[in-house]
């Protein structure tokens, strides 16, 4: 186990006291403690569990440009338009650590974007995936207001267009389709990959260089492999406060 109880409990009250008006910043959960707490649930729910004892900035890197490359996001090589699926960011406070975190979409089970969104583009299936249709999407980017954890970009530009030369570890991939201008994206947990059985990509990357690192698995199946991580280690989830009920958690 990463953390003893002394240090658990040392973050714990840290995690109280770093957040912005009094809020936590994250909710730090001991092992097994999820489980007593959530429901019953029927299906399929998807989750992710990020080993952040034994990541290092360049599996970090890795699983970007693994997805990015993947999804034929554009990198128009200026952080002020950049698209982002996965990426990596001093989440919590120095006090804490300091260090990065690798962030995505959420795929929350009570996703605020969904509820904001005008025409539908945007959505929850019944597995929890938090999906985007690319076609629906009018670029009103009220989605991107509705999410507290800056996981939707918007395509400022054209994505076809973003110079090649700037992306050379990015290779079109012609079996993904790519967006238009004025369109927001996020990543979908590799939907398209899901479909035919395989892990997302990400996953893949990451366990490449060190197993386990990344779990990803049915959060509503008591033996599965993502269970398994919340009954043993301490994580944590992003902004508990808001009640969105983030799928992705971090061992600790
Ligand atoms: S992280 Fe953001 S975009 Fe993803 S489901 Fe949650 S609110 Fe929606
Ligand atoms: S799950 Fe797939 S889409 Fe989401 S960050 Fe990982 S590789 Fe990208």
């Amino acid at each position: 186990m990463g953390v003893d109880r002394r240090q658990f409990l040392k973050i714990a009250s840290l995690s109280t006291l770093l957040g912005i008006g009094g809020k936590a910043v994250f909710e730090l959960l001991a092992p097994g403690e999820l489980e007593a707490a959530v429901p019953l649930m029927e299906g399929k729910r998807w989750a992710m569990v990020i080993d952040m004892r034994r990541m290092t900035d360049e599996i970090m890197d890795e699983c970007q440009k693994a997805c990015h490359s993947v999804h034929n996001v554009p990198n128009f090589g200026d952080p002020k338009v950049e698209i982002k699926w996965i990426w990596k960011d001093e989440y919590v406070a120095d006090e804490v650590k300091h260090r990065s975190y690798l962030l995505l979409c959420n795929h929350c089970s009570n996703p605020p974007c969904c509820r904001v969104c005008p025409t539908g583009a945007t959505w929850q299936r019944e597995d929890g995936i938090v999906m985007m249709d690319w076609h629906r999407c009018i670029g009103c980017r009220f989605c991107m207001a509705g999410c507290p954890y800056g996981s939707r970009s918007f395509n400022w530009g054209d994505p076809r267009k973003a110079p090649k030369e700037l992306s050379p570890d990015f290779p079109a991939n012609p079996e993904f389709p790519t967006r238009t201008k004025g369109v927001v994206e996020k990543c979908t947990f590799c939907d398209e990959r899901l479909a035919k059985g395989e892990l997302p990509v990400c996953v893949e990357a990451a366990n490449k260089k060190k197993e386990d690192l990344l779990i990803f698995g049915d959060l509503a199946d008591p033996d599965s492999n993502v269970r398994q991580a919340l009954r043993k280690h301490f994580t944590i989830r992003r902004k508990p406060e808001l009640g969105t009920n983030p799928n992705v958690y971090y061992i600790v």
